[in-house]
């Protein structure tokens, strides 16, 4: 997804994803969840808790049936949703802004009864619905949505032509803003289908494969599109304008481009980048994970977003981030940011993908450091390196990464640089890069198209690794504080004595200290250790460049 704001001014990243069947309710996590700013409200709860109504069934498909009039800026269709029940119960939980119309919803020919309540629809049953079985509602509504938030949710514009130009980027206000679904993140469909009706010689791009073209007679076609793989509400897009479309492939992957005619030329030049990308990121973590859908960019007015297998991109067909360094230590000017940075969540964000808000850094944490894989794979590990820590400017430490579950609060952006540094500093830990890159493609293949929670990963690697890193895991993501290894020098006996200084009591973590390219790897915990070194205070260096941390000499 993208990122709002940043330090010094107002940028934007985009990027994000997802896929599954629901798996269990999270175990508590082994610190405390940290404090909300302010307490959730009402609304926050119905968004953001996986509550009876929404645990008591579990996605399997919605088939999107929808007609989008440019002129009234207004939606009318219905999504058809089909679910197996997990308990015995004859309430669900589905969610509708309140300002769009529930026309009706309709299991078979009968109507069901429902109630609103903010933004959610609790969906009545005449009689209880069994466990183990599945049902099928036809959820009818209409209206006209509107456009808030940063990328508007969605938006009804022009191309600067003065031609129709719609588009939906909605991830922090819920695609329920324009379509009704089952809003959160735990339990995704398995497959969907995408149908969109625009008027005649307007293109719609959603996500998927694209079945085909229907001229409905009335001045109207319809766009049918199929996605094959479990997709988040908010990876579900539109993309509705009069664009021109080019292709390529990568062996039998089909890479689909749609870009206005204005753009073509800039596009040809600048999406020859999609290659290489997918390339670097299938080497590290193995194919492509939405193969049968394919692979799309799709040029939009602001930067762009992760829309799985529909990455949509508006970073103006130059390298950089809107024209920036984005890290400001000369690496990024040689690469498009926002398709290496969106096409990157493809692996983590819609193919791995956080069961909840709170652990929204396995979205942003982990692609903000696939484009150090990246840059690594393309112009080598001292560029990467640079890369990496041009990050750290960024970086606040003012809240933990992980935040409360349950209330969707997105975390604060610590959670992209912090989450990629984090990652770095756990490759310098493991010391050995052919364990760390099985590590990672690994922890890809055994979490691919599931939602999970940040206790997966900890619990993953800690098997994987035959350590328990957990307090390192805790430090980094849930506690605001950087860990500080505090040096203490005694030069006349030629000692130096160490511990960290952490929130996690247990916290211990190998560093290499020394000097520069003859490190010495000390196993400092939160006692002191006493050692010898020859090198006197203002000599004596932390490898602080592999390993985010703090660092006092006394
Ligand atoms: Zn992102």
């Amino acid at each position: 997804m993208y990122i709002s704001r940043v330090l010094g001014g107002a940028l934007a990243l985009a990027a994000l994803g997802q896929q599954v069947p629901p798996p269990p309710a999270p175990a508590a996590a082994s610190v405390q969840a940290p404090a909300p700013l302010r307490p959730p409200a009402r609304g926050d709860i119905l968004r953001g808790e996986y509550g009876r109504y929404r645990a008591n069934n579990d996605l399997l498909f919605y088939r999107l049936d929808i007609r989008v009039d440019p002129e009234r800026k207004s939606i009318a269709g219905k999504n058809t949703i089909r679910f197996k029940m997990l308990t015995d119960d004859s309430r669900i939980q589905l969610d509708l802004y309140a300002n769009l119309k529930v026309d009706r919803i309709l299991m078979g020919p009968t109507p069901l009864k429902y109630e609103r309540e903010i933004n959610t629809v609790w969906v009545d049953f005449p009689q209880p619905l069994k466990a183990g079985r599945e049902y099928t509602i036809d959820f009818h509504y209409s209206g006209i949505p509107q456009e808030q938030g940063r990328f508007g949710g969605i938006s009804f514009k022009k191309d600067p032509t003065g031609q129709d130009w719609i588009f939906t980027a909605c991830e922090g206000e819920g695609a329920a803003i324009w379509w009704p679904n089952k809003d959160q993140w735990r339990d995704e469909v398995e497959k969907m289908e995408i149908s969109v009706a625009i008027p005649n010689g307007l293109t719609d791009v959603s996500n998927g494969k694209f079945l085909g073209k229907t001229d409905l007679g009335d001045g109207y076609t319809r766009w049918d599109w199929r996605v094959q793989y479990p997709i988040n509400n908010y990876s579900v897009s539109l993309n509705i304008g009069h664009y021109v479309h080019f292709e390529d492939r990568l062996g039998d992957l089909p890479l689909d481009f749609y870009v206005l005619p204005g753009s073509l030329d800039g596009a040809k030049r600048q999406f020859a980048q999609a290659k290489p990308m997918i390339e670097a990121y299938q080497h590290f973590f193995g194919e492509y994970p939405f193969k049968k859908d394919g692979y799309k960019l799709i040029e939009v007015p602001y930067s762009g977003m992760e829309h799985q297998s529909a990455v949509t991109y508006g970073n103006r067909f130059a390298n950089g981030y809107l024209e920036r360094d984005w890290t400001g230590v000369g690496v990024s000017p040689k690469f498009d940011f926002i398709i290496i940075h969106e096409s990157g969540h493809e692996w983590f964000g819609n193919a791995v993908s956080a069961a909840d808000v709170s652990d929204m850094w396995i979205h942003e944490g982990w692609t903000t450091y696939l484009e150090n894989l990246y840059v690594e794979r393309l112009f080598g590990y001292d560029e990467a390196l640079k890369y990496v820590n041009g990050y750290k400017t960024k970086v606040r430490n003012r809240d933990p990464i992980v935040t409360q579950r349950g209330i969707h609060r997105t975390p604060s952006q610590d959670m992209y640089f912090k989450g990629a540094l984090f990652l770095n500093t756990l490759r310098s830990v493991v010391n050995d890069d052919a364990r760390w890159w099985k590590l990672l493609r690994d922890l890809f293949q055994h979490f691919k198209y599931q939602n999970i929670m940040t206790e997966d990963i900890v619990r993953f690697v800690n098997a994987q690794l035959g350590q328990d890193l957990t307090p390192v895991f805790n430090q980094y993501l849930r506690r605001a504080d950087l860990p500080t290894l505090e040096l203490a020098f005694n030069e006349a006996e030629g000692t130096v004595a160490y511990r960290w200084k952490a929130d996690e009591r247990e916290f211990a973590m190998p560093i290499r200290v020394g000097e520069r390219g003859r490190w010495t790897v000390i196993q400092p915990t939160t006692g002191w250790t006493i050692m010898k070194t020859p090198l006197k205070k203002d000599a004596f260096e932390v490898a602080t460049d592999l390993y985010y941390v703090n660092v006092t000499k006394q």
